[in-house]
């Protein structure tokens, strides 16, 4: 229907703020409504999709250890949060009809599936969506990480991080007005410029199987379309 996909297999990324809309705590349906139909018209059109879902909106593992817990305990709590976000953005896709799966890198059986690469993998391969859980598993971690991690061993063509602003910018556009966005970068940029895109470790694994990455601003409705057909939306980091 007029779409000609440059890209099957996509590997998205959202923080857990993207969930929390306005308020400063926790998940508001409305947002999460609103992705899923995006999701939906992508999913229709027969791009494979494999999510992402940080948990910032709930608990972040540094922010509980500066408070003074253990620093692995602290993560752990981060990393339940984002099957909780997991769960939520499954059940506005199933509303919407769209079939989905959340995988776990942590066993919770009673509540979504273990994250099996070769089950994910066939997940994808009959049209399912399918929601990473829990990062990587490993406390120190961040979702970013787990992001470049799935993406790389799903085999995805690209790899798609939502952010509040329009691309990369030299410094936080929403502090300085002065701030130069960069239509495109390659890996080393970001890390010897120290830009924020993506921590440092998800950037050089990026690097080292030269996953093409493109952030972009998931405010604006029809982005992810616009992308999936090769335009020039946000910042493309490659090589
Ligand atoms: N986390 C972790 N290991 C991982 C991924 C996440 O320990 O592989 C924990 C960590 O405490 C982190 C929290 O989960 O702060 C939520 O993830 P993140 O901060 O990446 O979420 P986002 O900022 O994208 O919402």
């Amino acid at each position: 229907e007029g779409i000609e996909p440059k890209y099957r297999r996509i590997l998205l990324k959202f923080s857990g703020e993207a969930l929390m809309g306005e308020a400063n705590y926790g998940i508001d349906p409305k947002l999460v409504q609103q992705i899923a139909q995006e999701l939906q018209e992508l999913n229709r059109i027969g791009i494979e999709i494999g999510l992402v879902i940080g948990g910032g909106n709930i608990f972040r593992g540094a922010g509980l250890a500066a408070a003074g817990m253990d620093r692995v305990t602290a993560d752990h709590m981060g990393m339940l949060a984002t099957v909780m976000n997991a769960l939520a953005l499954q059940d506005a896709l199933e509303r919407l009809g769209v079939f989905c799966r959340v995988m776990s890198a942590i066993r919770i059986n009673e509540v979504c599936e273990d994250y099996l690469r070769r089950r994910a993998i066939r997940h994808l391969e009959k049209g399912r969506l399918v929601i990473f859980a829990a990062g990587t598993g490993n406390p120190f971690f961040t979702t970013d990480t787990a992001a470049s991690l799935r993406a790389i061993e799903i085999g995805a063509d690209l790899l798609i991080k939502a952010t509040k602003v329009d691309g990369v910018y030299s410094a936080d556009p929403m502090v300085d007005p002065n701030a130069q966005f960069f239509p495109r970068l390659s890996y080393d940029q970001v890390i010897a410029r120290n830009l924020a895109v993506m921590d440092a470790t998800a950037i050089i694994m990026c690097r080292d199987h030269s996953l093409p990455l493109r952030v972009f601003d998931m405010h604006k409705v029809g982005s992810l379309t616009h992308i999936i057909k090769g335009e020039d939306v946000g910042t493309l980091v490659s090589r």
